[in-house]
């Protein structure tokens, strides 16, 4: 199926057409810049996302990017967002780039975004995930994952660099579409409520007549495909598509509250390509309709907020596990023991990071930590607006689901049953989510306050 090259000229025509609204003058307004490069690992090696891969892998559908756009507000303020083609954002990767941007160019914490789409076709990470492999030679493939992760880094801090360096005076816009193929995947499949928004920022020349950034997001796991071979999965694919109707610009994704949330029917190319292609036209539509101007204003805030593990198991049980025959138990033991040794107790919590982007005065981006479910975005839009509302998940550190208290209740695999695959003791304890809606809330208010 090929969907994209009819489209093409109805995007000229539409591209021809629209106007040349700029209310900025060169100086004043919004800056962009932006920057893209391959994070394909140059030698095969294991990909991340499902346990019953047992060899390398050993081909390529499509290679797998990280995306940087810059923004920077009138005031000066600027807005790091890192797109990665991969399973999650190892919390050491966050912070030595976090660190390192901070260093060179003076960003915040706050104002860096780092995003992963939750392709299950990209490589292993030096990351909670990895230790999910039975890998014929654990040695030799620890060492490709230190290297590719080391590589990747310096990958990631070049594009930024490039992406600082591309910085202009540009339009910045926002809309909203709507795109159907994600499902609940808890059972009763199909049942349980789903957030089908298609979050977009066109970021465009100043006379409004050159895109040359989309920023969007889509709320579902990237697991159409379960192959041996490197690829983005659908919002690959969904960037591909985007990037040709718009040549020269770059598109950036980021993977929404999708944890219990999945494209179905699933497993072809085919259908990778169709998701992939239904959102691209989501986005577009949304392109090519009349988008809301964004103010110049930016305003970011970051904080970390200390998550409760349940009632934890007694050290002796992962001292039993760390010799027992259940190898994820196993592997699961021998990680919190390490942490034993260190703390001289099992881990009681972890840090979760919560984040904040308001975009000129309107938008309130917010990007949570883990595989959240989509509760909490429809909780947030509910509480905070809909049309101004847009919610990540899969940012800054990947370190385990995040049920709601439905779901944390109900139990199953994003309530407690992949707890183990994330190396955590236990599940978490009641409350995590009024206590990641109440630090959302508090950053919002932050920034009302201070805008005051
Ligand atoms: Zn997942």
């Amino acid at each position: 199926m090929n969907f994209k090259i009819s489209r093409i000229p109805l995007v000229l025509i539409i591209l021809i057409s629209v106007g040349t609204n700029t209310a900025y003058v060169m100086g004043e307004g919004w800056k962009a810049g932006f920057a893209k490069s391959v994070i394909t690992p140059e030698e095969f090696m294991f990909m991340s996302g499902y346990g019953s891969r047992d060899k390398p892998a050993n081909g390529k559908i499509l290679d797998v990017y990280v995306r940087v756009s810059v923004l920077e507000d009138e005031a000066g303020t600027e807005g790091v967002f890192i797109a990665l083609d991969l399973i999650s954002v190892p919390k050491k990767m966050a912070v030595a780039l976090t660190t390192a941007i901070n260093k060179k160019y003076g960003i915040p914490r706050a104002s860096v975004i780092l995003n992963s789409s939750h392709t299950h076709s990209a490589p292993a990470l030096d990351d909670r995930l990895s230790y999910i492999y039975k890998y014929p030679d654990p040695d030799a493939a620890w060492k490709q994952i230190y290297e590719y992760q080391a590589w990747l880094n310096k990958t990631v801090l070049e594009t930024v660099d490039r992406a600082v360096k591309d910085k202009k005076s540009a339009l910045v816009e926002s809309g909203q579409g709507t795109c159907r193929f994600a499902v609940n995947r808890r059972p009763p499949i199909g049942e349980g409520p789903y957030d089908h928004d298609v979050p977009v920022l066109k970021i465009s020349s100043t006379d409004g007549q050159k895109v040359r950034g989309l920023i969007y997001g889509y709320a579902c796991h990237c697991t159409v495909l379960s192959l041996f071979q490197w690829s983005g999965d659908y919002a690959g694919f969904s960037s591909k598509y985007l990037e040709e109707m718009y040549p020269g610009s770059v598109a950036l994704f980021f993977a929404g509250c999708g944890a219990d949330q999945n494209p179905l029917p699933r497993r072809t190319v085919e259908l990778a390509k169709k998701y992939g292609h239904m959102l691209a036209v989501s986005v577009d539509d949304v392109v090519n309709q009349k988008m809301k101007k964004v103010e110049p204003t930016l305003a970011t805030r970051f904080t970390e907020i200390d998550l409760a593990f349940d009632k934890l198991p007694p050290v002796e049980q992962f001292e039993a596990e760390a010799k027992g025959k259940n190898f994820h138990k196993r592997m699961r033991a021998i990680n919190i023991l390490k942490e034993v040794k260190v703390l001289g107790h099992v881990p009681t919590s972890r840090p979760y990071p919560v984040q904040v982007w308001n975009l000129g005065n309107d938008i309130n981006w917010i990007t949570l930590g883990g595989e959240v479910v989509v509760d909490y975005a429809i909780r947030l839009k509910k509480e905070l607006g809909k049309e101004k509302t847009w919610v990540a998940g899969y940012s800054n550190d990947g370190l385990a689901y995040i049920p709601s208290e439905r779901v944390l209740k109900e139990g199953g695999y994003e309530g407690a049953g992949a707890m183990v695959y994330y190396q955590q003791p236990t599940k978490w304890k009641a409350g995590l989510e009024d206590q990641i809606v109440d630090a959302v809330h508090k950053l919002v208010n932050s920034i009302t306050e201070q805008k005051k």
